[in-house]
């Protein structure tokens, strides 16, 4: 492929600031919604914050609505994309497919309901309506206004037996059970896995990828008494325990012999040191949580001379969407989890 058409595919041609990045590393992107002969536009419906950028939003803002949707619309204006500047995350959204360039190989056709697969921290984006229609209290966020795809993005068309908040929910944080399941599947025989932040949406999915996937003991580490009652009746653990995944004396001796995979699912920063405590050595961690410091990781493995890989969870895997979905229709656990924290937002 020439570099032209390299960089067009990848949205160079739409960063403005600093010229020559990647759309995912560039201050602001052109969030005009002419589309060029490669490209898609979406017209908006919904968008899914990722679940580390909200929490941030809302504890910065108090929790006060009206603030936390300020907030997102001035990202959005200063940045042409929903790109929190402090956790580096974004999460995707929910449309119906505008326009399609005559040269885009996305294969989509006007009329269609999509969701996006490739993070808002990379996606052109415009607001008309203020979100208007959005209390600001959660991560779904009803909005008005276009997005734009390039040749290199992903969009899923939207499955029609699943309410469209289920789907985006599920979708958002699909690339969680797909890395646990090519984990697992390399982790030879049975390997026994922990994750972190078991009860959240990503949680549960992965802990039902890792019993399809033919894992050995499963750990679900949960917040509160609360939330293990909840996973404890939705079956997908052998175990579960309660520790703060923030303190890694507390999340090591509550997961016990440590384990073969650890998968880090929670929405909050400080569960690195955790998380390879409870791993035993020549085992893997992987990091889905966007709240990990990757460099307190790989210090903290490094400090506790702890022989273990450490994976960053890669949002996408091919067929990630998919598997995410029949995780979701199959497993009457993992809807008990995700439909009443869908119903909340
Ligand atoms: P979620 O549904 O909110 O689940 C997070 C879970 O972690 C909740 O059950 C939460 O409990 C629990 N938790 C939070 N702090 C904890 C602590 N200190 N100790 C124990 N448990 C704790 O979130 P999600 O949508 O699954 O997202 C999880 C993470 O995945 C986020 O960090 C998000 O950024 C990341 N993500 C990554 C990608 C990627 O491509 N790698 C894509 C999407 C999302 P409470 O509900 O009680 O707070």
């Amino acid at each position: 492929m020439a570099m032209d058409a390299l960089h067009r595919s990848l949205g160079v041609h739409r960063v403005l600031e600093p010229a020559g990045v990647l759309p995912q590393a560039a201050a602001r992107l052109d969030a005009d919604p002419r589309i060029g002969p490669d490209e898609v536009r979406i017209a908006v419906h919904r968008l899914n914050l990722d679940a580390a950028s909200y929490r941030q939003l809302a504890e910065e803002h108090g929790g006060e609505g009206d603030r936390v949707r300020a907030a997102v619309l001035g990202i959005v204006e200063r940045r042409g994309k929903m790109h929190n500047p402090v956790t580096g995350s974004g999460g995707m959204l929910i449309g119906v497919v505008d326009e399609v360039g005559d040269d885009s190989p996305l294969g989509l056709e006007p009329g269609q309901q999509v969701a996006t697969l490739v993070s808002l921290t990379l996606t052109p984006l415009r607001i008309t309506d203020g979100l208007a229609r959005w209390d600001g209290r959660s991560e779904q966020v009803p909005a008005a206004g276009t997005a734009v795809l390039f040749a290199r993005s992903i969009a899923a068309v939207l499955p029609e037996d699943l309410p469209q908040e289920v789907a985006l929910a599920v979708l958002d944080v699909c690339g969680a059970p797909a890395a646990t399941e090519r984990v697992v599947h390399r982790s030879g025989h049975r390997p026994s896995v922990a994750v972190l932040g078991a009860a959240g949406k990503s949680g549960c999915l992965s802990l039902a990828a890792a019993r399809d996937a033919r894992a050995g003991r499963l750990v679900g580490v949960v917040r509160d008494e609360r939330e293990a009652a909840a996973l404890r009746a939705a079956r997908l653990a052998d175990e579960v325990v309660v520790a703060d995944a923030t303190d890694p004396l507390a999340v090591a001796a509550a997961v016990g012999p440590p384990v073969d995979v650890t998968v880090v699912c929670v929405d909050t920063p400080g569960a690195e040191h955790g998380a390879v405590l409870a791993t035993a050595d020549g085992g893997t961690v992987v990091f889905f949580s966007m709240a990990t410091s990757f460099s307190a990781a790989a210090l903290g493995a490094e400090g506790m001379a702890a022989d273990v890989t450490m994976l960053v969870g890669n949002g996408y895997t091919p067929g990630h969407a998919a598997l995410a979905m029949d995780l979701y229709r199959h497993s009457p656990g993992v809807r008990s989890l995700i439909e009443p924290r869908v119903r909340a937002s």
